[in-house]
């Protein structure tokens, strides 16, 4: 296994920037997702390291070598996308023995190493069928099985499991988990669902426009998002945004909403604001951190029911604040109606706040 390295990477279509400076490391040993809504340049960032595009500027190593200039099949690479691409004639142990047979090895080699990737990825039993007889996840399997006996540098992933329904797709996500922690495999993911990359991954690399805008744990990423993109994008239900304006109070400083309540904050807090743009700012808050109020508290925002979705264990509910939609969880026990006046108490301790105008979060100086 290898690292893999994207210094200054950039891809061009006429003026569109595709993928615009994008630099970071993929440790040896690493799961790294690259995650960001379609169009945002993760496709087209993970096609520039298989060799599959033609660079527009800067740099990529695997291992220890500059491969940016090289074919795809001089990079130790192996890709497993969406559509598993299997051959449909051949038997499950011809579609995993056909990129060894192309490499002319042993009869002896290519069945060992066969059966130690069916061994990996249970699908043993299935060698002598063919893909039509398999199901999706099977069918994945064998995708995995085929990327596996190459005994590539690196995995390349292309939303491998988005052919598959829902409960599949939580199933495989555990195996391909499974088989990153069996190997120690490098593994460059590409997927534009949030839940995937938190849930998978040691590292996301969240994108937007091109752009990398935030590289770490996805438990950091969660934490500390470093914009209000990052904030919505990753979490579900999304992390609620609420505009605010930052005023003096006797003594102290209150955000103040755009229907007048005021939300006097913590030290910590107030330091944070200061660095603010024009003195705006915008106010985030995660479902499970607010605490909902029947009545008028003080320091509680009111706001208004919009809608209680109940999943069983949990109930979300949306409020309307300020014409913005926040979202909360609450215990199925609270009984709650639409339209019924309410009041939210945030946590000072764990509240996002952000630049109104940079978008960037705001940090205590
Ligand atoms: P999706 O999840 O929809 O596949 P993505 O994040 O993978 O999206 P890319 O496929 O990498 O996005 O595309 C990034 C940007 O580059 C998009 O704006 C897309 O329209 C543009 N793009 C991609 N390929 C081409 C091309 N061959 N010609 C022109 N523009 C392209």
């Amino acid at each position: 296994m290898a690292q893999v390295v994207l210094r200054d990477v950039v891809k061009t279509y006429g003026n569109l920037y595709a993928v615009n400076h994008v630099s970071l490391t993929v440790a040896d040993g690493e799961f790294v997702a690259l995650v960001g809504p379609s169009g945002c340049g993760k496709t087209t960032t993970l096609n520039l390291v298989a060799g599959l595009l033609p660079i527009s500027g800067g740099d990529i190593f695997i291992g220890d070598r500059m491969v940016t200039d090289l074919d795809p099949k001089d990079r130790d690479i192996a890709m497993v996308f969406q559509n598993y691409a299997l051959y449909p004639n051949k038997t499950v142990f011809n579609n995993l023995a056909f990129p060894l047979q192309m490499r002319k090895q042993s009869r002896d080699m290519i069945d060992r190493k066969v059966r130690d990737a069916a061994k990996v990825l249970d699908i043993t039993h299935l060698l002598e069928r063919r893909p039509r007889e398999l199901s999706g996840g099977q069918q994945q399997r064998v995708a995995l099985g085929r990327a596996l006996v190459r005994d590539p540098a690196v995995f390349l992933m292309d939303e491998p499991l988005s052919n598959l329904d829902a409960k599949l797709r939580v199933q495989m996500r555990s195996e391909i988990k499974r088989f990153h922690h069996n190997l120690g495999a490098t593994i460059v993911y590409v997927t534009h669902d949030q839940l995937e990359a938190v849930t998978m991954a040691d590292k996301m690399a969240v994108m937007h426009g091109g752009l990398l805008q935030q590289y770490d744990a996805p438990a950091n990423v969660f934490a500390n998002p470093v914009n209000t993109f990052v904030a919505s994008f990753v979490g579900s239900p999304a992390m609620s945004l609420i505009p605010v304006d930052i005023v003096n109070t006797g003594g102290g400083t209150a955000l103040k909403g755009a229907t007048g309540w005021e939300l006097p904050l913590s030290a910590m807090n107030a330091r944070k604001v200061q660095g603010s743009s024009d003195r705006k700012a915008v106010l985030g808050a995660r479902h499970s951190t607010l605490k909902l109020h029947k009545s008028a508290l003080p320091g509680a925002i009111p706001g208004k029911i919009y809608s209680v979705e109940p999943t069983g264990d949990v109930t979300f509910a949306q409020i309307l604040i300020d014409g913005e939609m926040v979202n909360i969880s609450l215990d199925p026990s609270v009984a709650i109606q639409p339209d019924e006046p309410v009041w939210i108490e945030f946590d000072q301790d764990r509240m996002h706040l952000f630049d109104a105008q940079t978008t960037m979060a705001l940090k205590a100086a």
